[in-house]
């Protein structure tokens, strides 16, 4: 993010962006068509204000940074990349601590270290973090106790607490999404910028975390060969100063049209427009109707785009969403994050690769192992099973092997703390263990332990 790769200096530059040109009313055409998941602000002169300041205030990402982002999920879609998204199925503003952010950019860290050595592959690194606030939701209410109330739609939208009041949509919101988003981005230019992510660092990014366990065990071995590969590297004088920096994407679902429009400028190098919200944006599984508002409004953008795709999507969904999206067929530009379910991803993700494959699209294939696995606990807490994530994972690695095709990444919920709301792992967290440290508003995270678990298995299977 804050830096660049050699080849593309110029671009990183040239970034003057501007929201005032008349370039951006076209974005507003997905007013004209059917949307969901959109909540209703109830105070207009209110949300009249929070608008305008977004509409004012500077782009949280930039031009040349998108364009870069876009060019290495190309690179991932070729095989020569892998890409790698992790972070909190939501992000809330009470969580946007530096520890916490902190604890996820070096549990991703760690999850690369482990693919680029263990497959000898370069990681695109990706945090669904810095605008992960919104959530789309199942059910419009929830009922506790016999009373109903709207449901949380995320931060961004309105509060968790279960009262009236709380679950009003408030506009005010939207600006401290902004504002988070801008202070973990800003940590995260730090920590990837600063020689935090330095690749000599690997030891000590392990520091502070739960210290014994498989995951934490392998890692430490691993590292202790990445030093002694440095220090030979160092022995014959090779220069390291392009470990200094990482390449560090922020990435979140654009669920909240009014916001991603009012955080959308034009780029002046080409009059394009570019939503600078996030570098990454995507579609979810349940606002990507054909002729729905969130299509049109991403098939205008410039950004590197993914769209979720699950067990029941079809060849002909996917056909014409990528018309719709890329109809260039430009590489990097558009990404089918597939979430089929462990028990469906052997069965349905076939016809839709090869389905994709002969009508000559180039899309980048990264899995999510975590949607299509959500259960309920006996005991009442909504989770997902270890064994059934790996499993897709493996399934999702099966298919594009048999087929000859790409698994370009890998889009994963986690957290770098120790909770516990994933079953299973070698820290083998029960039903009971659910009730330790369950802390997820919505969907169940990977810990820092199981993360790394599976970024061991991610590297077996890519180095196959
Ligand atoms: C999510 O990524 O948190 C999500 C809601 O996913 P999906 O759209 O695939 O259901
Ligand atoms: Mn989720």
């Amino acid at each position: 993010m804050t830096q660049f790769s050699p080849d593309a200096p110029a671009r990183a530059h040239a970034f003057s962006l501007s929201s005032a040109d008349d370039g951006l009313a076209a974005l507003g055409a997905w007013r004209e068509y059917p949307r969901v998941q959109q909540p209703v602000w109830p105070d207009e002169e209110a949300r009249q204000g929070v608008f305008d300041a977004l509409r004012a205030a500077p782009p949280l990402v930039f031009a040349g940074e998108v364009d870069v982002l876009r060019e290495r999920v190309a690179a991932a879609a070729r095989g020569e990349a892998f890409l790698l998204a992790g972070g909190d199925c939501a992000e809330t503003f009470a969580d946007s601590t530096a520890d916490r952010i902190r604890n996820k950019i070096r549990t991703i860290l760690q999850m690369s270290a482990v693919l680029t050595y263990g497959a000898s592959v370069p990681v695109v690194k990706m945090g669904r973090m810095a605008g992960q606030f919104a959530k789309p939701r199942s059910a419009d209410e929830e009922t506790r106790d016999g009373v109903t109330l709207p449901t949380y739609r995320g931060d961004a939208v309105n509060e968790y607490s279960f009262t009236e009041s709380a679950r009003i949509p408030d506009p005010k919101r939207l600006w401290r999404t902004y504002t988070t988003s801008a202070s973990t981005l800003n940590l995260l230019r730090a920590f990837t910028g600063g020689g935090f992510a330095d690749l000599r660092e690997v030891h000590s990014w392990n520091r502070g975390f739960t210290s014994s366990g498989a995951g934490y065990d392998r890692y430490e071995e691993l590292a202790g060969q990445i030093d002694k590969a440095i220090r030979f590297m160092d022995a014959i004088g090779a220069d390291f100063d392009a470990l200094k920096v990482v390449e560090f994407y922020a990435s979140h679902e654009a669920l909240l049209l009014d916001y991603e429009e009012a955080l959308s400028r034009i780029d002046s190098r080409t009059g394009e427009i570019y939503g600078c919200s996030g570098h990454f944006l995507w579609i979810g599984e349940r606002t990507r109707q054909l002729d729905g508002a969130h299509v049109d409004f991403m098939a205008r953008l410039r950004n590197p785009i993914g769209v979720k795709l699950g067990p029941d999507a079809s060849v002909d969904d996917a056909l014409r969403l990528i018309d719709k999206l890329d109809p260039e067929r430009e590489p990097g530009r558009l990404t089918f994050i597939t979430r089929m379910g462990a028990g469906k991803i052997r069965d349905r993700l076939p016809a839709l690769v090869e389905g994709v494959r002969d009508s000559g699209a180039q899309v980048a294939w990264v899995t999510d192992p975590m949607h299509g696995n959500t259960i309920t606990s006996s005991n009442g807490y909504k989770t997902r099973r270890f064994e059934d994530i790996l499993d897709e994972v493996v399934g999702f690695f099966e298919v594009h092997q048999s087929l000859g095709t790409v698994p370009a990444g890998l889009h994963m919920e986690l957290t770098g703390d120790d909770v516990t709301e994933v079953l299973g792992g070698t820290g083998e967290i029960d039903e009971e263990g659910l009730t330790r440290r369950y802390e997820t508003l919505v969907d169940p995270r990977l810990n820092h332990q199981q993360s790394l678990e599976l970024a061991f298995l991610v590297a077996e299977m890519l180095s196959r």
